[in-house]
């Protein structure tokens, strides 16, 4: 098995104010390379930071360490020297890497007019490299470096900024040493299981039930909850665990299959785009505010089946432009099952649709009663064939919890009308 750790730098990570966006990116690329990541660490731009990073993740014996930042060429871009130094090798100028970024500021110097001694400086120091290291091609102006450290890790170091990172990592992936090192990772493989609606303390109980029967220890479980889903993921590398994975997973399609969204590893969004091909649809919204318009339309090629949405948010909205009778909302509440339903029946015939979402709920905080409380969303898909589909569901969470819950529940809503 090959075992890598992450080590990020950027005292700006460190502060909150940027994100980490490497660490895990790096993490999900490795793991789908079957290698496993036993350690992710962020570490600040000083120079002793980053070498006593190094040191920790060498003595958790890694076979690899990929590095992301301080390839710059600012003073407190180390990350060259700092690695040459745990490798034992001295640094050097290499002319060629010199020549290719002197080549790349030429022609940004060109454009932004800075010429002379400053960016001259920047090309020595980016092209200074450790002894024997494999160069980068850079993806910005700052090369990437693959160093084997004798007895030690294998080292690659990439850049900063994520898309300068991303950029790179199939050409770091694709030196031999990097190579040679991933063909000792056997793939893992596995069962990815989606589910919805049912609370992680089920999938909890049947595992250990399943477990009490069937050896689970050559199987690597992990259980994830995002976007109101529960994924599962199963993993194993011999064929009795292959064998115990696939007496789980029958288990859980007996006990569960109710709430089992996909096991092949589609995503909800993938399967409703599938599921509304042939379809139009067309959407009322009030208080997810477009979230649902947004969500289908995060995927190219909406446009195929994605008629158009309305925001509905006053009742005079709902009346007028989703043709809601103001009765209707008079006798049972603006967020009402019934006016749900009208939402959906006006959204599909004001966009001309054959499938038709309607939403209105209490998001908060505000705004709650004893019958309706905050968190309280009504929700409907109605067909042109006939077909009805309602929730109302009291959704956990403050205001941006519920109004996210609300759209993932439209879009499980969706799908299972159309399934
Ligand atoms: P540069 O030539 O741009 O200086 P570099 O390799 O030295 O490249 P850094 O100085 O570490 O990279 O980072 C440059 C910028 O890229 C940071 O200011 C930050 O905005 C962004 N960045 C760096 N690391 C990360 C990270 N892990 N996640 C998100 N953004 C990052
Ligand atoms: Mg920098």
């Amino acid at each position: 098995m090959v075992r890598a750790g992450i080590l990020v730098t950027g005292s700006e990570l460190l502060t909150g104010r940027v994100t980490d966006q490497n660490g895990p990116w790096l993490a999900e690329r490795l793991g789908a390379l079957g290698v496993d990541v036993a350690e992710v660490l962020v570490v600040g731009d000083r120079r002793d930071d980053l070498a006593g990073g190094l040191r920790f993740l060498a003595d958790a014996r890694l076979d690899l360490i990929v590095t992301s930042g301080g390839l710059g060429p600012t003073a407190d871009d180390v990350t060259a020297e700092v690695v040459a130094d745990f490798a034992g090798v001295p640094l050097v100028v290499d002319a060629a890497v010199e020549a290719r970024i002197a080549e790349i500021l030429r022609r940004w110097a060109a454009r932004h007019g800075f010429a002379g001694d400053a960016l001259t400086a920047a090309n020595r120091k980016q092209a200074t490299v450790p002894v024997g290291a494999t160069v980068l091609d850079p993806v910005g102006t700052a090369p990437g470096l693959v160093v084997a450290a004798p007895g030690g890790p294998l080292v690659v170091v990439l850049p900063g900024p994520p898309r300068e990172l991303r950029g790179m990592w199939p050409a770091a992936l694709d030196t031999a040493p990097v190579r040679e090192l991933l063909a000792g990772a056997p793939a893992f493989t596995g069962v990815h299981l989606r589910m919805f609606g049912l609370p992680e303390s089920e999938i909890a109980q049947t595992l250990r039930e399943v477990g009490a029967d069937v050896d689970l220890s050559g199987l690597d479980i992990t259980t994830c909850l995002r976007r109101s889903e529960l994924e599962v993921d199963l993993r194993y590398r011999s064929v009795d665990a292959r064998a115990a994975a696939e007496k789980l997973v029958a288990e859980i399609e007996r006990r569960h299959g109710r709430y089992l969204v996909s096991t092949d590893g589609s995503t909800t969004d993938e399967l409703v785009a599938r599921l509304l091909t042939g379809h139009w649809i067309g959407l009322g919204e009030s208080c997810t505010g477009g979230l649902l318009a947004g969500r289908l339309t995060d995927r190219a090629g909406a446009s195929a089946y994605l008629a158009g949405g309305v925001v509905a948010y006053s009742n005079q909205a709902k009346t007028a432009l989703l043709g809601v009778p103001a009765e209707l909302i008079e006798t049972h509440g603006a967020v009402s099952p019934e006016v749900a339903r009208a939402m959906a029946d006006g959204a599909r015939t004001a966009f001309g649709a054959d499938v038709g979402v309607g939403i209105t709920g209490v998001a908060g905080p505000g705004g709650g009663t004893e019958t309706k409380p905050v968190g309280y969303v009504c929700l409907c898909v109605t067909t042109a064939t006939g077909q009805l589909r309602a929730a109302d569901p009291v959704l956990p969470g403050n205001r941006t919890d519920i109004r996210e819950r609300a759209t993932d529940t439209a879009m499980h809503l969706i799908r299972r009308t159309l399934t």
